[in-house]
């Protein structure tokens, strides 16, 4: 588009006499600096801002008192800084059982409990929520973490790791996948325990997944066997708690989840 009025190129350069006038001049270069920085920090701040942009508002939000924030900058809804922790068969049932009376409940609870401790530390939001918690229908949040732990009984030395899975049909695979990538990489590298490549449909179809927000994205862990890591889970609960709180931060703060982890195969392959 033309600018003739505007345009007055070369005359004034010259000699900064005008020094108003030249001042002027460097308005729009100023603000075209300004917008391509603005650019590149948002680009650099992580990939899939846009579309699965909850880590960069959680961002957003966590700086409001450093960084002036210009109205609409962020998409946060009233309420909404929060992460959902469902603590596995609470309210409902014990799940896997060992003959010793120990139950996945049991390790469940301890694991949301401390995961929520470690969170409210980072100033995050946490509601602990039972299996078939009604607050699911329609739960908004940054996130959604189911935590269950594998059976007790034993099947064979392959029978250890943890596993983590999002939705099949999730509308924000990005979100779900960048959730699944730094809980998996955080968890193994806190715990030590090796990936578990086996996910079942009850993990992929797991019933919250239905439920929640369509917006919130969700993932479900087993944190480990109660045969083979007994020791991990009922001894080190605490890193047990900090392995999920560190993959939520990363994932909240879209750090960098991209390291290979040791993977534990399957004992036998999952329909
Ligand atoms: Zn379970």
């Amino acid at each position: 588009m033309q600018n003739t009025d505007t345009e007055r190129p070369q005359k004034t350069i010259q000699r900064p006499q005008n020094s108003i006038w030249a001042s002027f001049r460097i308005i729009p270069t100023v603000i075209l600096v300004a917008i391509v920085i603005a650019t590149m920090f948002t680009a650099w701040t992580g990939p899939g801002i846009i579309s699965g942009g909850l880590g960069n508002q959680y961002e957003v939000v966590s700086m409001e008192d450093q960084i002036e924030t210009t109205p609409g900058s962020s998409s946060i809804e009233a309420g909404s800084h929060r992460v959902g922790i469902v603590a596995g068969h609470s309210g409902n049932d014990s799940g896997a059982i060992c003959p010793d009376g120990l139950t996945e409940l049991s390790i469940n609870q301890k694991v949301a409990s401390f995961v929520q401790q470690y969170l409210v530390e980072q100033k995050i939001q946490v509601d602990i929520l039972k299996e078939f918690d009604d607050r699911l229908s329609g739960y908004k949040g940054l996130a959604l973490i189911s935590i269950h732990a594998d059976s007790c009984e034993y099947i064979n030395n392959e029978a250890t790791g943890f596993k983590v899975a999002s939705a099949l049909n999730n509308p924000h695979p990005e979100r779900a996948n960048r959730l699944t990538t730094c809980l998996r990489n955080r968890y193994a590298q806190i715990t030590g325990l090796k990936l578990h490549n086996s996910i079942t449909n009850d993990m992929t179809s797991y019933h919250a997944f239905d439920e929640i927000d369509n917006e919130t994205p969700a993932v479900i862990i087993e944190v480990g066997f109660l045969n083979l890591d007994r020791q991990l889970l009922t001894q080190h609960t605490d890193l047990v708690a900090k392995g999920i709180a560190e993959g939520l931060l990363c994932y909240l703060n879209n750090e960098d989840a991209t390291m290979q982890i040791p993977t534990q195969m399957a004992p036998q392959s999952t329909p």
